[in-house]
Parts: C-alpha cells; structure tokens; sequence
C-alpha cells in the first residue's frame, strides 16, 4: 500500500508519524522550502499546543492519542492558569522537532507543491506516481499572503463535495470609526460582541488598536462568534477600558488612560466603560489565525474518509472545524492526523489477514 500525504503541517506529520512506524509507504508532499510552518507559528513561537478543556463535541477526536505521543517521545508539556498547554521549553520548534525525528528524509518532499491529482483505476496519480490512498491534509490560507488557487479544494469540488463557506476567523475587525491616532496602543478591556443590539459574547483580555481597527487574541475570540451569525445588523465591538477599575471617583481621566485614548474620548464626549466600534468587516485571511467552513463534517464517515470514497482522508483545517484560541485548532489538526493515521494502519493489517487466509 502506498500513501500520498497532501501537506506537512500539523496534521499531515501526525499522519506520517503512525505510518512511519508500519510497513506502508507513504509521501509526505510539502509545497513549502520547510514543514510545519504554522507549528513554528503557532502561539507566537511558544506553540499552545492544547487546551486542557474540550469544548467540542460535534465530532469525537481522540486527543489523547497526541498527549501520549509527546509523553512517548519525552516532550513534557507545561499548563497555564486557563487550561493551556506549551511545550516546557517554551519553543515551537521543540514540537516541530519531535513530530521530524522518525522521519526519513526521502519520504518528507519538500518544495513539491502538489498541482494535479487524478483518480485511475481505483488508484490516485500525482504526476506520475500511483498511490492507493490519499490523505488531504492542505491547510488553509490562513496567516499566508497568497492569491494561488487552491488545488485540494478545487479537487474536493470536482468530487462534488459542497465546500461550506470559508471565513477568516480569529482575526481582527476593521471599523468605522477613524481610530488611526490610537495606532499601536495596547490595552487591557472587557470586549463584547453585539449584533442587532444583541450581546453575543464577552471577554476579558488585552485590546490592540490598528490603523483601521483593532486586534488582539480577546478580539479575536469575538471573530469566532462573529462567523457565527445568521444575519449581520448593526454589528458593533463596545469596549470597558481596565474592567476592574473604578473611574467614578477621579476627576480627570487624563492621567488614567493613555494619552491618545483619553484625546480621543474627549474628542468624541465618550465614557471608558461604554465605547463602541461599529464593525465594517474582519481583516483578510492573512490576518487570520484559521479559517472557518471546508469540508462539512456530514461529507466523512467517522474515520475521517470521505463518504463519496472512503480511499481519501481528511484532516485538520481542511475540514469545517474551527475553535476559539487557545490551543484548539492545532490540537484538532494533530489529533485528526493521528486518527487518520490509525486508521489507515488499521485497513492494511485488515487487508493482508485476508490475503494470507486467502492463501
Ligand atoms: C500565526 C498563527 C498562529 C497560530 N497560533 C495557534 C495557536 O496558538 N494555537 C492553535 O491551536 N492554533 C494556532 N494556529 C492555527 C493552527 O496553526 C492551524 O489550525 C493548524 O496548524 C492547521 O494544521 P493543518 O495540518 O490542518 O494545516 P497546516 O499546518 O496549514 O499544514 C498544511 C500544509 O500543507 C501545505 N500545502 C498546502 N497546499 C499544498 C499543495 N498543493 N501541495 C503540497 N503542500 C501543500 C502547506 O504549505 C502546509 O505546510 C495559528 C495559526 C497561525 C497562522
């Protein structure tokens, strides 16, 4: 059996590092100079690699299967005070690292991108290599600057799969409001979400202010439940600048905010525990840390093959899974790509005990 592995991200060197481990051959096809570019990425270098929590339950993902793989290969994770987890180095490239060493170079193709794939007799052709079962595990375009089409989506559409619409999430919002002269001011604040003068949610963190908008992981949070929405009316981010501090007994606010912020709500005659920003947009898919929508989860059986042909596996961000931050979306994409991996494991030993009790 032979294997084409469509990607060396998260989820497509999980795949690997469970065949790597069998007598199948496998491929590892990466369009990049380097594999894992958005596990270097990912929290900002340090890699938060999981979250202690489960918040899904749409689909039944087996995270433990990445827990002990890390434990196996003696990669101790640390977690902090909101369930997070890091590698104890704090270093991506402890993870990337780890997710490498089985890998013999000759099955990792680097600066391959693959442009065509072709379905032949039961079998896949990409160029002229014949594989028995493909894993599409491409990613998105997330965080990349790129107006390349993408080959896997187009093939995913040929084969009739309604790819459900792709949205930049976590990311930030442009707004309407001229904010420029609050550029690069970061602070910390109670951020709701509204639509139709409805709160939709809430969080505490540390707002940044952008050109045109703003950022920061607690915005970012907000996009999630923003892509969300049914309908837009009136979206709108309101703001309590410092949460925990009570302004009412002070006369001026001009030592108690940053300058530029305390000019712009006297300019605008506004109060620090009620600014609002009306939402034009998110920022584009470069921006964005994920992208929500893909491959509806109703198009693969629940070993993660497609129902259209269950020869192709999906994994990762190529699927129509997406989480809040904090460790989740990484963890999905490792954990689908070690479920896959399980998986095609598990037909090849399937096949060749009925091949030798056909003998
Ligand atoms: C800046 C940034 C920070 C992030 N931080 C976090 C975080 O802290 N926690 C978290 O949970 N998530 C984080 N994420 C999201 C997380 O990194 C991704 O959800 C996850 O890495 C997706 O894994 P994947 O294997 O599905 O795809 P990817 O990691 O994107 O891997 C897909 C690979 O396929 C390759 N590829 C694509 N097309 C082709 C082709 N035609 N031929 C060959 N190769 C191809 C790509 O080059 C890529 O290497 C972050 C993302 C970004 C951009």
């Amino acid at each position: 059996m032979k294997v084409a592995i469509i990607g060396a991200g998260a989820c497509g060197l999980a795949v690997a590092n469970v065949l790597c481990k069998t007598k199948i051959e496998y491929v590892v096809f990466e369009r990049n100079k380097k594999p894992g570019s958005k596990i270097l990425a990912s929290g900002n270098g340090r890699c938060n690699i999981a979250n202690d929590k489960v918040i899904d339950k749409k689909i039944k993902i087996n995270y433990q299967l990445l827990y002990d793989f890390l434990a196996v290969n003696e990669c101790p994770l640390v977690m902090d005070d909101e369930g997070r987890y890091y590698p104890l180095t704090n270093s991506s490239e402890t993870v990337l690292n780890v997710f490498l060493k089985a890998l013999k170079p000759h099955t990792l193709r680097l600066n391959c991108p693959v442009s065509t794939i072709k379905k032949q007799n039961n079998q896949y052709l990409i160029g002229d290599e014949v594989f028995d079962k493909l894993v599409l595990c491409s990613g998105s375009g997330a965080g990349i600057i790129s107006t390349k089409r993408n080959v896997v989506y187009d093939y995913l559409t040929s084969l009739n799969i309604q790819l459900t619409t792709l949205k930049p999430s976590l990311v930030g919002f442009k707004v309407k409001e001229n904010i420029s002269s609050l550029k690069g001011l970061r602070i910390s604040a109670r951020a709701t979400l509204y639509n139709n003068q409805k709160a939709i949610y809430t969080e505490d963190g540390e707002v940044q202010f952008k050109e045109d908008g703003l950022s920061g992981i607690v915005i970012m949070n907000l996009s999630y439940y923003y892509n969300q929405l049914k309908y837009y009316k009136n979206p709108q981010i309101k703001l309590v600048l410092n949460p925990n501090f009570d302004y009412n007994h002070l006369k001026s606010l001009e030592y108690a905010l940053p300058r530029p912020l305390f000019d712009y709500l006297a300019k605008n005659n506004l109060k620090p525990d009620n600014l609002k920003f009306s939402i034009l947009s998110t920022y584009d898919q470069s921006m964005a840390q994920v992208i929500a929508g893909g491959i509806p989860l109703a198009a693969i059986n629940l070993d993660f093959s497609l129902k259209q042909d269950p020869n192709i596996y999906c994994g990762g961000e190529l699927l129509d899974l997406d989480y809040p931050c904090g460790g989740y979306n990484i963890s999905t994409a490792f954990a689908t790509g070690f479920m896959i991996g399980e998986n095609i494991k598990d037909s090849y030993e399937i096949c060749n005990r009925i091949k030798d009790a056909s003998r």
